[in-house]
């Protein structure tokens, strides 16, 4: 028997093996496979099984299976080639993405030798080892004083090999020795279990019930669940979850951000106890491979976690939740396959005819008008729980403010200073965003005017005071700002522009001496277990104020915090693309959604340079609807999604022209045009140069009034540039394609 085989390579071919006698029973489609190639050993999907080979040379035959037992589905399986197909992405790449690397259902966990006493002892044989061996002795004896068994490695204190002296305490039968596979425990990623006394209310109990309906049809039903911020979405999907595991199913829950798991992990964990597994970036190799295994073995029922949570190899899959489904954390950039988990998640959902639910306080312009346009069905809950109110928003100018007060650049406004007093003195909390880490985002010479920029991106350095260093976020190069003089002409005249998470803090900790401040964003959270520490410490209220990127924007239920301060509203809203404003009312409106959520009243402050962009007025206003009729009005003007289907191509390579060349001889050279396809550039990406590579762009838009399910402009690309045909390509540049991409820069 042979089987052919894909590899994670960027070439669409298949290669054929011998499947060796012994594991031609085991071996079927979608099994993962060691196999020899190009003098490697590697790992690959079996994506064929033939009786035999066509290939004319010696074929060779598959080391071995990597798992033990049959892992992918039927519908993962084809999900896997829906993926491929949709993304024009080799199966091997996909499967190496849906299945990572040194994940196998053959891992055994870490194994701990334990000794333990428990064994009547003649007194005169205890004397006679206190003479003949005191180590022995001395350890016999610590090991009895214990009362359960005992970690051997715990006794290297008293000598250097404690296992081999265990050992020969068992030889004579003084103690018993056993070992203990030791399960990773991944708990600090999550709060305790939260316990709620629950009763839904009426509006609650009516989606709930409508989910219930069709998690009982068992057919496929895409919902959008459009619930306004602390209107019990957490609770609502616990009650669909627990109907799923009651109807023998299983679940999946996508979170757009590490900072959202411990608070709904804790919740979970207090209803759906062990049935539930964490899945994300930060797990260590161990908390993975075991916890992957226990998916696969059945053990979890339950999965939360991050995008390729969304590839978790549950069997019987019967609810799929993406919470905050706008998020552009969803989107894989890079590598291929370029996928949307929003996406993948409503195809995974038909394949398995299970219910998916899209849920937001602000959906997505796409999710919206497939709302409107019956694609998806409506689930609606318009008012905060309990009776809570909508939180009192106040805009402050920050122009004015630098006219009253004759400073600029001011980074906290009077009125939020004041609000901030206040909530203090009453012993309330304060969340403030800040949408940008380090301490200042541009560092420019007061001499020369040169600005510190990354040598691989064309992108300025941002300045982090903690660790004195100038760091690029695009690539993550950085280099100690050792000399504070500027590269081109020496000078120490060094001016720190703009502020950043770090610059916030230090001047609050000024402004505040006596207030308990904590800094949540990336450079804080590294080890993954400052997350819940942070979050968990202001939630039993040691922290006054929360200050925070995106992190710390959505998803998370402070009862007492009463105050939210958006630092820079217009951070981003200027970018030139299409989303800009989108992405911004969302922030805005989901930061301020963190405030009053509960008995007591909550306020917002919101700074701005620009109070009168529609954007900011409508955030302001806490008005949805509004801005997103005006945002619908504008894509239609300008044909963008949703009212058109978009791809992009991406030309890299690390010498220009070549890039270049090979941009304007595609736009030249394109073909199979239709009515309806509009196509921009190219032009050099908004980031023209990233990690050393300069970028190009083309982008197709597809008007969905003349190609309605998006097959005429997938089609195009195919013929154009499926990178089997190889139509357009040199040697030293590349070619990516980017289906549906979220950002044009
Ligand atoms: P959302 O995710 O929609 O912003 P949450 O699910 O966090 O809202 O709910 C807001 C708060 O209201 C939470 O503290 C939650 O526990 C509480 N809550 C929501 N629904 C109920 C309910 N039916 N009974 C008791 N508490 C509820
Ligand atoms: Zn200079
Ligand atoms: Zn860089």
């Amino acid at each position: 028997m042979f089987a052919e085989v894909a590899f994670p390579i960027s070439n669409f071919k298949t290669f054929t093996y011998e499947i060796p006698k012994n594991l031609i029973s085991e071996a079927h489609i979608g099994s993962r496979v060691v196999a020899p190639f190009r003098k490697q050993k590697i790992e690959g999907i079996i994506v064929n099984i033939l009786k035999s080979s066509s290939f004319k040379g010696q074929t060779k035959l598959i080391n071995k299976l990597i798992d033990n037992h049959q892992v992918v589905t039927p519908e993962l399986w084809e999900l896997i080639n829906w993926i491929s197909n949709y993304y024009m992405t080799p199966l091997g790449q996909v499967a190496k993405t849906v299945f990572p690397k040194s994940l196998s259902t053959r891992y055994k966990p870490q194994k701990l030798w334990f000794v333990e006493s428990g064994i009547d002892i003649d007194p005169l044989r205890f004397e006679k080892l206190k003479k003949r061996a005191p180590k022995q002795y001395e350890i016999l004896n610590l090991v009895r004083s214990k009362s359960g068994p005992f970690q051997v490695s715990l006794l290297k204190d008293f000598t250097s090999n404690p296992l081999q002296i265990c050992k020969s305490l068992e030889r004579g039968k003084l103690v018993k020795l056993f070992e203990k596979e030791i399960k990773p425990n991944s708990d600090h990623f999550s709060f305790g279990s939260i316990n709620k006394r629950i009763s839904l209310d009426r509006n609650q109990e009516e989606v709930a019930n409508s989910i219930k309906k069709s998690l009982e049809s068992n057919i496929y039903n895409p919902y959008l669940l459009h619930g306004v911020t602390g209107s019990g979405k957490t609770e609502i999907y616990i009650n669909a979850v627990r109907y799923c595991l009651k109807k023998g199913k299983t679940a999946i829950i996508l979170l757009p951000e590490i900072s959202l798991t411990p608070q709904i992990a804790g919740r979970f964990r207090s209803v759906f106890g062990d049935n539930v597994a964490l899945w994300h970036s930060k797990l260590n190799q161990q908390q993975r491979s075991w916890t992957w295994k226990e998916i696969c073995k059945g053990t979890f029922r339950v999965v939360i976690g991050a995008r390729s949570a969304i590839f978790s190899p549950l069997k019987d899959l019967g609810l799929i939740v993406i919470d905050e489904e706008q998020e552009a954390s969803f989107r894989q950039e890079s590598p291929s396959p370029r996928y949307h988990a929003r996406d993948v998640g409503l195809m995974r959902a038909k394949l398995n005819k299970a219910v998916i639910l899209l849920a937001s306080a602000t959906p997505s312009l796409e999710s919206y008008y497939n709302h409107q346009n019956n694609k998806l069905n409506y689930l609606h809950l318009p008012n905060r729980f309990g009776g809570a109110k909508q939180p009192k928003v106040h805009l402050v100018d920050m122009l004015n403010e630098q006219e009253e007060t004759g400073k600029s650049g001011q980074v906290i406004s009077g009125l939020l200073q004041r609000k901030i007093e206040e909530k203090l003195n009453r012993n309330e909390q304060v969340i403030l965003l800040q949408n940008r880490r380090g301490f200042s985002p541009i560092i420019k010479c007061g001499d020369c005017g040169e600005i510190a920029m990354c040598p691989d991106c064309n992108v300025a350095f941002s300045y982090h005071k903690n660790t004195n260093n100038l760091l690029c976020h695009f690539c993550g190069f950085s280099k100690i700002n050792e000399k504070q003089s500027c590269s081109e002409c020496n000078s120490k005249n060094l001016l720190y522009f703009g502020a950043g998470t770090q610059k916030v803090q230090a001047i609050l900790e000024e402004t505040f001496p006596e207030a308990s401040i904590e800094r949540l964003d990336m450079d804080t959270t590294i080890s993954g277990i400052n997350i819940t520490k942070i979050l968990n410490a202001f939630n039993s209220g040691e922290i006054d104020i929360l200050l925070g990127t995106q992190m710390i924007a959505k998803g998370l239920d402070f009862p007492n915090a009463t105050l939210v301060g958006i630092i820079n509203a217009d951070q981003g809203l200027h970018l030139p693309d299409f989303r800009s404003g989108e992405r911004i009312f969302q922030l805005i409106y989901q930061a301020s959604g963190r405030s009053g959520r509960h008995q007591k009243p909550g306020e917002v402050v919101i700074q701005t340079y620009s109070p009168d962009n529609p954007v900011i007025k409508c955030a302001a206003e806490l008005d949805m609807d509004k801005y997103y009729e005006i945002a619908l009005r504008e894509r239609e003007e300008l044909d963008y999604p949703p009212f058109s289907w978009l791809s992009k191509i991406e030309i890299t390579g690390k010498n220009y022209k070549r890039a270049s060349q090979l941009a304007s001889t595609i736009s030249r050279k394109i073909n199979g045009e239709y009515s309806g396809l509009k196509i921009l550039g190219p032009a050099p990406c908004y980031i023209e140069k990233l990690r050393g590579y300069f970028r190009f762009q083309i982008i197709f838009k597809s008007q969905k009034a003349i190609d309605p399910n998006g097959k005429k402009l997938h089609s195009f690309i195919k013929t154009n540039f499926h990178s089997s045909n190889k139509k357009y390509s040199n040697s030293q540049s590349r070619i990516n394609i980017h289906f549906d991409p979220l950002s044009l820069i």
